[in-house]
Parts: C-alpha cells; structure tokens; sequence
C-alpha cells in the first residue's frame, strides 16, 4: 500500500480566515493558524496534513513582491517534506501572485494549488470549505505514484484552472475566476475529472528545482482609451527607473498610431524600457501587424504578449527584467510559453 501524502497548508490571509469586525462591521484578517482544528473535516481525507500561517495574514490587497517571496521560501524549505502545498491567499489578487509563483518555480514537479474563498470560513452559506476540501484533495492526487498536477493552479468553485491563465472576473459570485483562453484542467462535480490533455506533463530528465526569487517591480500597465493625453502617456513612460511596461491595447492589440504615441513609446524602448502589448479583451489573441493601427507597434520594437493575461504578463515582466536580457532575447522568451502561460509557442 502507498503511503498517505503530505500535503502543506501555507496561509497568507483574504477572507477565507476573516472575521468581522464588531465595531466598524469591515472583514479583516484574524490568526487562522490553527487552520486544521477549525475545519474537523479535513481529518477525513486520506493525506498527513500541516499548515503554516503568515505571522500576520493579509487582505491579499496588500500583497507585493516581499511577500511573493516568502511563499516562494516557505515552499522551497518545505518541497521535499511535502506531496504537494496549497496555498490560500485572498482571491483579489490571486492570479496575480498565483501567476508569479508560477514563474519563480522553474522545473516544478509538485502541484501548488492556490484557493480561497467569497465567504469566510465561518460563515453559514461559505463557499471556503469546498474550495479548501478539493484543492486538498487535487494537490494529494497521484497516478502511477507520480503526483496527476505538476503545476501551480488555482481552483475555484469546482474548477481548476492554470494558474497564470486566470483572471478574477466577479466580486460577489462564488464563480469569481475564469481562464478565458485555457480550459479548466479538472472540474468537480459527483466525480474529480481531470483533463490530462491539458494538463502540463514533465517531459525528458528530472531537472533540479530553480526557485527565483527575485523579480523587478518598477514597471507600470499603461492601459489606452479613447482620448488618453499626450502628456498623461509622457508622465508614465517618464517614471524614475521605470524598467517596464504593460500597454493595454484594444482587441488584437491596436492602439493610437499617430507620431505623438509612437515616437514616445519608441523613446521609451530606446532607454531599454521594455513595453509588451496585452489586449484589454478578456480572451484572444494579440496579432501585431493584423490590423494598421497596430504596425507601428511591431515596427519600434514593443513585444506582442499573445493571448497571455495582464496578470500573467505582470508576473512574467517582473521575472525577466530580472535575467539581464538583451531586447532580442528578451523578446524571444516572452513571446515564448515559459509556463504554459501562452498558447501555441
Ligand atoms: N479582500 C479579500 C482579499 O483579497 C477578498 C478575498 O479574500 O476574496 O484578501
């Protein structure tokens, strides 16, 4: 008989764990530590589990790159006592640290599965204790006595999805992720059906874990509408130390093609400020040079981001702009999938 996997807890904050506050009636992070007493259920699954807190949770508002990095360690220290981590952060910025964590944990080959919930732990109509019981159970899974998910996740409401392909789309529904250009790679329902098609298989040797923990955080989204300033897209792309930037472009990645917006964003390449082009649509792809509004991009060297989310192109900047890259090559490995962040590359 195979014996039962360990799997890790690591608890950051977000809702799942709040309580309310009785004076102003707000949520707020509370010592969920003992995560283990407070759900007797987990007791039933058929896995060792431990949890480790931050020693102060946080609304996941107030995540930045420091605390990337202590999930990133707590992982690192823990990876070979456990089968697999699940990791509970609040959903707000979930696919952004989710998408991060994917890409600092090079040659993965234990499932990270990220959760959460809408409605605390002790609320009566939670959606908490699903999401937790089936993340749980995903990160146990095994075949062959290999674990079924190699990959950093985040399930939601009976899906799993890629991490780096989700994007948190409603603050009050239980359905609060979607991953529009990635199916779900497991869905629950009576039964937890995988869908090994889609789901990353290591290939070739077992490659030592790279855990990268640095990433760069002086760069800026720079999202277009209609009637944005000459002198609004000066102050952005003028930033002190600024190393990169997220334009947010319109559908298959058009944008202003007058002298004014290119020959700016053209100066800012100059300055080895690196600027890759995301479509603001939910799903699709970014094609430059389909349409005449967005040649001029690809002409001056601004970076196609394909079909990847801002969240994911966030997180894949801030790890690039750390390898002291140059632009040729820079651009070779964001417009390659990493991570299975991107579709067909
Ligand atoms: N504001 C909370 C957070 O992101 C919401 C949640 O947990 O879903 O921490």
């Amino acid at each position: 008989m195979s014996k039962k996997p360990n799997i890790l807890i690591v608890y950051t904050g977000g809702t799942i764990g709040m309580i309310k506050d009785y004076k102003t009636k707000a949520l707020k992070a509370f010592d969920f530590s003992q995560i283990i007493e407070n759900i007797p259920e987990l007791e039933q699954l058929n896995c060792n589990i431990k949890s480790i807190s931050f020693d102060e949770p946080i609304d996941s508002s107030n995540m930045n790159t420091s605390y990337y990095k202590d999930i990133a360690e707590i992982i690192e220290v823990n990876y070979k006592k456990y089968d697999g981590f699940v990791v509970l952060t609040g959903s707000d910025t979930m696919s952004y640290i989710s998408s991060a964590i994917s890409f600092m944990f090079e040659n993965l080959q234990k499932p990270i599965i990220f959760t959460g919930s809408q409605l605390p732990i002790g609320d009566l109509r939670t959606d908490a204790k699903e999401n937790l019981i089936t993340s749980i159970e995903i990160a146990c899974s095994q075949k062959d006595n290999k674990p079924v998910i190699s990959e950093v996740c985040l399930y939601f409401e009976y899906k799993l999805y890629r991490a780096n392909r989700t994007t948190k789309i409603n603050a009050e529904q239980f359905e609060a992720f979607t991953s529009m250009n990635y199916p779900p790679l497991a869905e629950s329902g009576v039964h937890l059906n995988f869908n090994e098609y889609y789901i990353y298989k290591p290939k070739g040797e077992i490659k030592e874990l790279v855990v990268r923990k640095t990433l760069i955080n002086d760069i800026v989204i720079l999202k277009l509408f209609p009637g944005i300033t000459e002198k609004v897209v000066y102050s952005i792309l003028n930033v002190n130390s600024l190393r990169g930037v997220i334009l947010e472009t319109y559908g298959a990645g058009n944008s202003i093609n007058k002298p004014w917006f290119l020959n700016q964003l053209q100066e800012a390449i100059s300055k080895n400020i690196k600027i890759i082009n995301v479509t603001q649509c939910a799903g699709g792809s970014v094609m430059q040079g389909h349409y005449e509004t967005s040649v001029g991009l690809k002409e001056i060297g601004v970076i196609g981001g394909k079909d990847i989310t801002t969240e994911s192109a966030i997180a894949k900047l801030m790890y690039l702009l750390n390898e002291n890259l140059s632009l040729k090559e820079f651009t070779f490995y964001f417009e390659k999938s990493l991570r299975g962040e991107i579709s067909g590359s």
